[in-house]
């Protein structure tokens, strides 16, 4: 079944064997590579081990891991299977992943040999991988043959982001779905199979599975690098030049630290012919930048949300006119199209004028895991004609069109955020915040800081008279939250600011939790960066 994501992404093994498929430093730092052969066997072993567990197609299977070639063999494997595969990264907090365990209750939930045991409130199966194998606990062997046959309309996998409501949101996404999106782009020339395409999302955010998909699917090589080469400009340039990466996948937050602190490394990385960001707008002082330090780089603008993995991928202008405001970006991918529409319902064609994205794809999302109401939100019948039925995807996405006909996206229609290029519902964390002690009721909001992002938030307190103890709230929530949906400051306000019409006004929030003065300067300025 070539549409099945592991036959797609397995295809190079018998066109390319001993081509290298994942370059990977060992324990010791020491490059080695794993053959489009290895992998194969890998993928291999873990479906036999896998295999007379007598899991059912449509069984969940956790996977905590770093990216690297055990755990995209896992992934495939699972794949391969019907088991769809629900990547979470090991710095994620105990609590956000207990809450994932119990949304999809996976059969499996697999750890990569390295990544520390955690002792959750959690009774399923476990399973433990790596270069010596698959090692599973407490599944029962069932072995009985699978009642359903894997189809391409199956899950591939559930990539959960944040939520509005506190919840972590499971994006669904089928075989289909995935891997007509990888054709496309790679049909559109992005990669080609002679590059080795670095990938630095942890393994939770799609733009991860972005990377081993693209890498594999174009026959070429992933470079996973891992966050201890992402802190230091030097080690991560030195490992970029060192695996001879030609493409580079990341946040555009990825290149400031070494834009800021030693920009004349980039000079080294001369195989690196392309730079791929995604996740937000990429600041434009920066970009003309990393621009210029990257001489001849091609330099794209991925756009799009998990819900399609990304929906184009544009050329920035080399070089960047010295008069341009904002980053196009373009148009979709083969096989896409996206629409600006009016909160009436009709098509914006107008250049200049505002309307929300919505994407018309064979790539789209199955819907939301387990939330029929939120997934009704945004696959919506297409609304310049619902009679089709057809659904098309509401992205929250607000654009306009330029004089020829290339996209501008100018921000959201609700309160997602994005922070160093990861998604956050401020809902997710406000939530969060109420569960707080004397607290009865919070807000979050973005307040900029130099060409970065920072959350803040102001919480009522139910009971004024007892001090707001501001440490153990943000101790709270790094237990609760992944590190970058946690709010910078905390601060206790008489009341939520608000609107004219009732809503939290978080543009005064934000200068209410900073103490802005009259210049609009904040305190915040001096605030040392936390890791991402
Ligand atoms: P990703 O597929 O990049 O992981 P997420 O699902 O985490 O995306 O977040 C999607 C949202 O991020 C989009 O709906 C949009 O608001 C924002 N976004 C993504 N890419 C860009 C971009 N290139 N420019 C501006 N905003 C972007």
């Amino acid at each position: 079944m070539a549409d099945n994501l592991c036959e797609y992404l397995l295809a190079p093994a018998a066109r390319t064997p001993d081509k290298a498929a994942v370059v990977e430093s060992d324990e010791s730092g020491t490059l080695t590579e794993v053959s489009y052969r290895q992998l194969a066997a890998l993928v291999d072993e873990y479906t036999r081990a896998l295999e007379p567990l007598g899991l059912e197609v449509g069984d969940r299977v956790v996977v905590e891991a770093h990216t690297c070639a055990t755990a995209v063999a896992l992934l495939l494997a699972c794949a391969r299977l019907g088991l769809p595969f629900v990547p979470v990264s090991p710095q994620t907090p105990d609590n956000r992943l207990l809450a994932i365990l119990r949304s999809v209750e996976p059969a499996l939930h697999a750890r990569a040999d390295g990544v520390a045991r955690r002792d959750l409130p959690w009774a399923g199966g476990t399973a433990s991988f790596g270069r010596g194998g698959l090692t599973a606990q407490g599944t029962q062997a069932r072995r009985t043959p699978r009642r359903r046959r894997a189809l391409v309309v199956d899950t591939a996998y559930i990539i959960f982001t944040s939520g509005s409501t506190g919840r972590p949101k499971g994006v669904v996404m089928s075989h289909r779905a995935i891997v007509t999106f990888l054709r496309a782009v790679i049909a559109d020339g992005l990669v080609g199979a002679a590059d080795r395409v670095a990938s630095t999302s942890p393994l939770q955010f799609d733009f991860a599975l972005f990377g081993i998909g693209i890498a594999l699917g174009s026959g070429a090589t992933l470079v996973p690098v891992g966050r201890e080469y992402l802190d230091s400009p030097r080690r991560m340039v030195g490992y970029l030049r060192d695996a001879g990466v030609t493409q580079v996948h990341g946040v555009p937050s990825l290149w400031r630290p070494v834009l800021r602190h030693d920009p004349e490394l980039l000079k080294r990385l001369e195989t690196v012919r392309s730079v791929v960001f995604a996740g937000e707008a990429f600041p434009l002082a920066e970009l003309r930048r990393l621009q210029e330090l990257l001489a001849g780089a091609r330099l794209v603008n991925g756009y799009g949300a998990t819900e399609s993995m990304a929906a184009s991928f544009t050329d920035v202008p080399d070089p960047l006119p010295a008069d341009q405001r904002a980053l196009s970006i373009g148009h979709a991918h083969s096989g896409a199209e996206m629409t600006l529409v009016d909160p009436a319902g009709r098509a914006v064609t107008r250049p200049g004028v505002v309307g929300e994205i919505h994407l018309r794809s064979p790539a789209l999302f199955s819907g939301y895991w387990d939330d029929p109401l939120a997934t009704a939100k945004v696959l919506v019948p297409d609304p310049l004609d619902p009679r089709h039925g057809q659904k098309v995807l509401r992205t929250g996405d607000l654009a306009y069109l330029d004089e020829h006909d290339e996209l501008y996206f100018v921000g959201r229609a609700d309160t997602q955020v994005q922070i160093r290029g990861n998604r956050v519902e401020l809902g997710d964390v406000e939530s969060v915040l109420t569960r707080l002690p004397a607290v009865a009721s919070a807000a979050a909001t973005v307040v900029p800081r130099g060409s970065d992002t920072v959350l803040m938030a102001g919480v009522v307190l139910d009971d004024t008279a007892a001090p707001f103890d501001e440490d153990a709230a943000l101790a709270f929530c790094a237990e609760e939250l992944s590190a970058y949906m946690r709010p910078r400051r905390i601060r206790p306000l008489a009341d939520l600011p608000l609107t004219e019409n009732g809503k939290v006004d978080r543009a005064l929030l934000a200068r209410l939790v900073t103490g802005a003065g009259h210049d609009g300067r904040t305190d915040i300025d001096a605030t040392p960066r936390s890791p991402a």
